[in-house]
């Protein structure tokens, strides 16, 4: 399972030492050991007969060594001929140390684990896992636990420094139950002590399955505990940031109430409700922690603006930091529309800014002349200080690493004193979000705004193009414009970019007759912004880009997308994508290319998006496919990666660690702290992002 990264550190040299190298991957303390539990289990309780091995299956085999060679066939590979009673199993090992060809001399018994195959010469195993046994050294009488590890740490050192651990707090009879009775009673939770034994030496009369799928009572106790210190994490950062004050700004409807009346449409209800409930967090004398959910095109960017005002009313300044600068650009462009008539000053601020105009920014945002300042994490960069700030919005919040946010925290100590609003667009299953971020509070636009025609969904094999160009021919000489994701290359930028520039190339020579545009992640920000003024313009038709125009991008007469290769995109990318069009009075087309032949996963996958434009009904549905993978995991929320819970699955647990971190707060406070040591000890400074 993948784990968080580090923040950046100063170059470090490659660790040496096994602490060294057990610090690289999390596992500091006697805790951390005693908490990294095994990933998988070996059977190693019994031997099977060579001949009773079955392929596909690993298993444990016992063996007398009678033959041993370092060979050439032609690689260097050393060769190793073994005897079970009448059976001979030849080994083969392509990497290899001299040691080893002593190890497994002739005479030698050993011990291997591994899948047995008929190989070219018979019977015979590839790189098994070994151990030379000497004479009839007892099997293990428990299953063998296999750990996650890191190169130059070997399994069996692993499993002697956790051993230890274990040992060691044992000894001090370090394993007290910290959650309480009550809750254990009701969630009929196994004790801790028991639970973490039995998962790093499991009883041999365990059920490998069981253990397997983590539904051993043990790992429900212990995925349990995780959820739970999550949650007491999250809950205690919460009530630290609450004990902050920030400026209750109050609603003074001056120039709310001026930029509504402006609007060229009305408010939708859910619009009002979302705006009703930031309203009253900003009056308050504590930081707002919001995150605005809406799906795409529900319409968050009046509601941040509307929130703006408030603050602007108040005489403070607003930041508004958006994770791309095409984003930020377009941010700045449409809130400039709605703010600017009513007398609201707007900067712009990001890394590509030449020298002078950044000074300039620089300089409004500390003295305060303008109100807005609106940007990516330049905003918050080193010499970059706010005259009054009073709310920071984040949008798309979930793209910004776990380190960009925690860079922001550590920099911006100032944000931690204004209130702050998150927006995201990648929907959270309801039930799920409320217990998940237990450390902000939510508003959920679930409604559109009324008059959208609504965009058709086709599903087309690649060898139909044809087909497809006619149509967007016929589209853009009626004065429409198109967009064309191109393949998304996940392994490797540079072919990402070559992908790109063909596509361009490719769609170029098919439409010689329309002006085609191109715009990629690894543009200059300038080379971007211009390009996406001209297909603002209408001065570009059809728009070859990759996935940067995922988020946020909006130019309403544009009414095709094509996206090729849809199959290789996850659902959620596809349903931001499909929403970049549709957004004027037009009907609207999103196009999905595929390459057949479609496995059935991913036939499943697309019928998804053919099927439903919700935007929660996709993220629940592609939970289920898929499972919630890193959808939900720190990249979401910031909040440390789980490594044994899954919210999807175990969501009733996820209610009682929440109900139990809430109980555990107000009368067990020297538990919950204790709870938080084990499980967090060395990792607290996940929790702050
Ligand atoms: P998103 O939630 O994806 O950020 P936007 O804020 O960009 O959505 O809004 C999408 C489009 O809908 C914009 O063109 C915006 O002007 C329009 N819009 C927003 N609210 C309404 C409304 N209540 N009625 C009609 N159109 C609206
Ligand atoms: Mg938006």
């Amino acid at each position: 399972m993948p784990r968080a990264k580090s923040p950046p550190k100063k170059p470090a040299k490659p660790p040496t030492s096994l602490a060294q190298k057990l610090a690289q991957i999390g596992l500091r303390n006697e805790w951390d050991f005693a908490l990294h539990l095994p990933i998988r289990y070996e059977d190693e309780t019994r031997i099977t007969r060579v001949r009773d091995a079955l392929a596909g299956v690993d298993c444990q085999v016992e063996v007398e060594v009678f033959h041993t060679e370092v060979a050439y066939r032609p690689r260097r590979q050393l060769v190793v001929q073994a005897r079970d009673g009448e059976d001979i199993l030849h080994l083969r090992f392509l990497n290899f140390y001299g040691s080893q060809v002593k190890q497994m001399a002739a005479g030698k018994r050993l011990r291997l684990f591994g899948e047995v195959r008929q190989g070219y010469f018979g019977a015979e195993m590839v790189h098994p896992r070994y151990r030379v046994v000497a004479g009839d050294e007892p099997v293990p009488d428990a299953l063998t636990p296999v750990y996650g590890t890191t190169a130059g740490v070997s399994q069996i050192a692993i499993r002697r420094v956790i051993d230890r651990a274990l040992e060691a707090l044992d000894g001090q009879s370090q394993f007290d139950d910290c959650v309480p009775t009550i809750v254990r009673e009701q969630q009929r939770l196994q004790p801790f002590r028991e639970s973490v034994f039995a998962l790093h030496r499991p009883s041999p009369s365990a059920s490998l399955t069981s253990l397997a799928e983590r539904t051993h009572p043990a790992w429900r106790r212990i995925k349990f505990d995780e959820l739970l210190s999550q949650q007491l994490a999250m809950k205690k950062a919460r009530a630290a940031r609450d004990a902050k004050s920030a400026p209750a700004m109050t609603s003074r409807h001056k120039i709310t109430q001026a930029m509504i009346a402006a609007l060229p449409f009305a408010l939708t209800a859910a619009q009002r409700r979302a705006a009703d409930e930031i309203s009253a967090d900003l009056a308050k004398t504590h930081p707002m922690q919001r995150l605005l959910q809406g799906d795409v095109g529900s319409g968050k960017t009046v509601v941040a603006a509307l929130a703006a005002a408030q603050a602007v009313e108040n005489g403070f300044q607003v930041a508004l930091m958006a994770p791309t600068e095409i984003l930020a650009e377009q941010h700045f462009r449409k809130l400039s529309d709605l703010l600017t008539p009513i007398g609201v000053t707007a900067t712009w601020l990001t890394g590509s800014l030449k020298a002078k105009d950044k000074r300039a920014a620089v300089a409004a945002i500390a003295q305060g002349t303008t109100q807005l300042a609106i940007g990516t994490h330049a905003l918050f960069q080193d010499g970059v200080t706010f005259a009054n700030l009073g709310l920071a919005i984040i949008d798309e919040q979930h793209r910004f690493g776990v380190g960009q946010r925690l860079a922001l925290r550590e920099k911006a100590s100032i944000v931690e004193e204004a209130h702050q609003l998150m927006m995201s667009a990648t929907p959270i299953p309801r039930t799920l979000s409320m217990s998940y971020f237990a450390d902000l509070d939510v508003s959920i636009i679930d409604e559109l705004p009324p008059g959208r025609t609504p965009i058709s969904t086709r599903i087309l094999a690649d060898d139909r193009r044809d087909e497809l160009l006619e149509r967007i021919r016929a589209a853009c000489a009626a004065g429409g414009q198109a967009y064309w994701v191109c393949p998304l290359i996940e392994e490797s930028e540079k072919l990402q970019l070559q992908t790109a520039v063909d596509t361009f190339e490719r769609i170029s020579t098919e439409f010689p007759d329309l002006r085609v545009g191109l715009v990629h992640g690894r543009m200059k920000p300038a080379e971007k912004n211009e390009v996406m003024q001209k297909f603002i313009a209408n001065e570009i038709q059809l728009l070859v880009a990759t996935t940067v125009i995922e988020v946020g991008v909006d130019v309403p007469n544009a009414t095709i997308m094509v996206i090729e290769h849809a199959e290789r995109m996850g659902l959620s990318q596809l349903h931001q994508l499909r929403g970049r069009v549709g957004r004027g009075a037009k009907q609207s087309a999103c196009v999905l290319l595929y390459q057949s032949p479609l496995g059935a996963l991913a036939k499943a996958r697309l019928k998804v998006i053919y099927e439903s434009t919700d935007g929660f009904e996709i993220a629940r549905q592609d939970l289920l496919i898929r499972g919630p993978g890193e959808h939900l995991g720190a990249r979401q929320s910031g909040a440390p990666l789980l490594r044994f819970a899954d919210i999807q699955r175990d969501v009733d647990l996820l209610d009682a660690a929440r109900d139990a971190a809430t109980w555990m707060l107000q009368h067990d406070s020297s538990n919950a702290d204790k709870h938080l040591a084990r499980w967090l000890g060395s990792r607290q400074h996940y929790l702050k992002a």
